[in-house]
């Protein structure tokens, strides 16, 4: 018979409610970049104009994008950019992506620097 086997699937995930928790944010946005070294890499042509350190934006869970100074972030996906002299990456991250999990300290697999 042509009966597939996905409908089947479907309303069984429909059914036991499954579907509701698929349509929540996935986070890390970036899994690929829950290292904090994997992001430290990221900052290999980062611009000599740019104020801040890649080891403090990396620390903030920030990445860099290649475009001007723009960062972004592996756990909320948010992108920072025109750092100013005053600015601190976590402030800025903070200030601008309040509800970021990493921000408010949750485990999202952060793979923190060996220091
Ligand atoms: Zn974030």
């Amino acid at each position: 018979n042509g009966e597939s086997g996905s409908e089947v699937t479907a309303d069984f995930l429909l059914r036991t409610g499954r579907v509701v928790d698929m349509s929540r944010p996935k986070y890390p946005r970036h899994i690929e970049f829950c290292s904090e070294e994997a992001r430290l890499k990221t900052f290999q042509n980062w611009p000599s104009y740019a104020l801040l350190t890649p080891k403090e934006l990396a620390n903030a869970g920030l990445f860099f994008t290649g475009i001007d100074d723009q960062v972004k972030c592996f756990c909320c996906g948010g992108k920072l950019m025109n750092w100013e002299p005053s600015d601190r990456a976590w402030i800025e991250h903070s200030k601008h992506f309040p509800d970021c999990l990493f921000v408010l300290g949750r485990d999202v697999g952060n793979v923190a620097l060996a220091s």
